[in-house]
């Protein structure tokens, strides 16, 4: 089996997405502790199937898949848009919310028409990621509460960002930049937890 066990300097996970955005803030938030290969890294351009209904479900599906098949030591991320007033969704069906072709314009559309009359503007992101080492899973979760604005503002960041205010922030996620989100955001908060797990091995 292939391994990519720590070399002298910094050990190497494979992150099992094909989302760019994904690579970037985590590349970014694990700089300095841990190297990431991408799926392209490994010859990997399966389109990864994400059926589960539970963001740990789905995790772990990616995760496995690339586990199973190439046999590398990997984590991978599942992320949902949890609204109050909507009871949660979109939730772990965040990606297909307004359609299978996962148009993040279109999602926001469906969003703001279904808050359109709602006062309650409370959300959250919660991010859980699956590492499977040697073919043990743990899992790693990431939360941050906000809420959404009418009109989406901010050219950064991929998905909802443009509409999601981070509480104690008065601008988007997509104006605030990668800075700022790769520091307090439910992505970044699970990372931080992956790296502690690792370090405290
Ligand atoms: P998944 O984790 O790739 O399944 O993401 C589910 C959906 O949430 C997709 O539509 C993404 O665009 C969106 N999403 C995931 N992470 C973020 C984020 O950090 N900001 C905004 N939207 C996100």
């Amino acid at each position: 089996m292939p391994s990519f066990e720590s070399d002298m300097y910094m050990r190497k996970l494979v992150f099992a997405t094909n989302n760019r955005h994904k690579l970037d803030e985590v590349g970014e938030v694990l700089k300095g502790h841990l190297e990431i290969l991408s799926l392209k890294e490994i010859d990997c351009f399966d389109d990864i199937p994400e059926t589960a209904d539970t963001l740990e479900g789905n995790a772990l599906l990616k995760a496995e898949h690339i586990y199973n098949k190439y046999g590398y030591d990997c984590f991978a991320d599942d992320t949902g848009l949890e609204v109050e007033a909507l009871n949660g969704r979109p939730g772990v069906y965040s990606a297909r919310y307004a359609g299978e072709d996962q148009n993040s314009e279109r999602n926001i559309a469906r969003l703001l028409e279904e808050l359109k009359d709602k006062e309650n503007r409370k959300a959250r992101f919660r991010t859980v990621v699956a590492l499977i080492e040697e073919g043990k899973v743990s899992y790693f979760e990431g939360k941050i509460e906000g809420r959404i604005i009418d009109t989406p503002r901010g050219t950064t960041g991929f998905g909802y960002d443009p509409v999601f205010v981070p509480d104690g922030y008065s601008q988007t996620f997509a104006e605030l930049g990668s800075g700022v989100k790769n520091k307090i955001s439910h992505r970044a908060l699970a990372i931080q937890a992956l790296i502690k797990y690792l370090q405290q091995k």
